[in-house]
C-alpha cells in the first residue's frame, strides 16, 4: 500500500517551498511534486530585487529558488519529480495519480502557479531575463532611463505601462487593434501621458539581439507591412514588457475546486471549497502576485494543514 504522507504539495515555486520549509519544520510527512524545474515564473527572473533581504551581488531569481530549495531540503520535506494528471480529492486520504506513480496524503496544498501568456513570436525564450518581461514590478527598474515597449491592450499592458513610464525614458504600448482593450479611465491617464505612445494594429514577428534584446520586427496587421525597430545606439537595448494575460495552472481541478477565470478561490487561511485542499501562491484569486505574497500564502496554507490534521486526529 502507498505511503500516506500528512501534506502533499504541488508545485516547487515560491509558494510550494514555503509551504515545504512550514510543513518540514512543523516535523509533518510531505512531499512536494514538481514537473519541471524548482521556482515557476520567478526561476526566469534574471535579477531580482524586490523581495526582502535579496540584495547578493549577482542575485537573480533562480539563485533566490536554489537557496529555497536548498532549505526546504535541510528540514526533509521529499521531493519528486512527476506530472500528475488526475486527482481524487474528496475523502478523508487525498489521492493523486501521476504519470511515475501514486500518491496519497490527509491534506494538499495547490501552488500550480500561473504562467504568462507568451507573444509567440520568434526568439522569445531567448530574451525572457534578457530584454523580454512579464513583470514591471519586478523588472522595471533594470530600464530606468531606457526605452520600453509594451505588448498588450488591456488593463494590465496600460496599467502597467503607465507604471512604467515613472523610470524609463519612453513607452510604447504595441497592440494588435486600433482601439485599447483596457478601462476608459486607466486609457484617459496613458493617452494623458508624455511619455506614452502607441503603435496600433501591430504584432510582433521577431526579437534579435547578441546577449541582450536590441531590435525586433513588428508587423502590421492591416498592410502586411514588416518593420525593423532597433534599440537606440547609445542605449545598446530596449525592454518588451509582455501583458497578454495569464494561463492559470489549475486545468487538473476543473469541475473539482471552486474558480474564478481558471484561479482557485480559497479564504484568508488558503482553504478551499474541499477540506483538507489548500491553494498557495499564483494559483489563487488574488490582488498581487509577488514572490512576497506566494511564500506568505504557502506558509500559511502549511500552517492550516497542519491545524487540520491535529483536528482530524482528536
Ligand atoms: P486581458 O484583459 O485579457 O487583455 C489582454 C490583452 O492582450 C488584450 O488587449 C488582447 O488584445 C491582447 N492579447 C491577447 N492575446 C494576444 C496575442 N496573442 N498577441 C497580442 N495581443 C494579445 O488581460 P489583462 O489585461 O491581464 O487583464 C486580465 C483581467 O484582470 C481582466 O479582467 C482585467 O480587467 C483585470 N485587471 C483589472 C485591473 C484593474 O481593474 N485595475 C488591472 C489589471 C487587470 P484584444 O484586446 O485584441 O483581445
Amino acid at each position: 500500500m502507498n505511503k500516506v504522507y500528512d501534506l502533499i504539495i504541488l508545485g516547487a515555486g515560491p509558494a510550494g517551498l514555503s509551504a515545504g520549509l512550514y510543513a518540514g519544520r512543523a516535523q509533518m510527512s510531505a512531499l512536494i511534486i514538481e514537473k519541471g524545474q524548482d521556482g515557476g515564473q520567478i526561476a526566469l527572473t534574471n535579477e531580482i530585487e524586490n523581495y526582502p533581504g535579496a540584495q547578493l551581488e549577482g542575485e537573480s531569481g533562480l539563485s533566490l529558488i536554489e537557496r529555497m530549495s536548498a532549505q526546504v531540503k535541510k528540514f526533509g520535506t521529499g521531493r519528486v519529480s512527476d506530472i500528475i494528471e488526475s486527482v481524487e480529492l474528496s475523502g478523508d486520504i487525498k489521492t493523486l495519480i501521476g504519470s511515475h506513480g501514486e500518491y496519497k496524503a490527509k491534506t494538499v496544498i495547490v501552488a500550480t502557479g500561473a504562467s504568462p501568456r507568451p507573444i509567440g513570436c520568434k526568439n522569445e525564450e531567448k530574451f525572457i531575463g534578457r530584454g523580454i518581461s512579464y513583470c514591471a514590478t519586478c523588472d522595471a527598474n533594470f530600464f530606468r532611463g531606457l526605452e520600453v515597449y509594451v505588448v498588450g491592450g488591456g488593463d494590465s499592458a496600460v496599467e502597467e505601462a503607465l507604471y512604467l513610464a515613472k523610470v524609463a525614458r519612453k513607452v510604447t504600448i504595441i497592440h494588435r487593434r486600433d482601439e485599447l482593450r483596457a478601462a476608459k479611465s486607466i486609457q484617459e491617464k496613458a493617452f494623458a501621458n508624455d511619455k506614452i505612445a502607441f503603435l496600433w494594429d501591430t504584432v510582433i514577428e521577431e526579437v534579435c539581439g547578441d546577449e541582450l534584446l536590441d531590435s525586433m520586427t513588428v508587423k502590421n496587421v492591416k498592410t502586411g507591412e514588416l518593420k525593423k525597430i532597433a534599440a537606440d545606439p547609445e542605449d545598446g537595448l530596449f525592454g518588451l514588457f509582455v501583458f497578454i494575460g495569464y494561463n492559470p495552472n489549475s486545468k487538473l481541478f476543473d469541475g473539482i475546486l471552486n474558480m474564478e477565470n481558471g484561479y482557485l478561490i480559497t479564504d484568508a487561511d488558503m482553504h478551499t471549497n474541499i477540506p483538507g485542499v489548500f491553494a498557495a501562491g499564483d494559483i489563487r484569486k488574488k490582488s498581487l502576485r509577488q514572490v512576497v505574497t506566494a511564500v506568505a500564502d504557502g506558509a500559511i496554507a502549511a500552517t492550516q494543514a497542519e491545524k487540520y490534521i491535529d483536528a482530524m486526529e482528536l
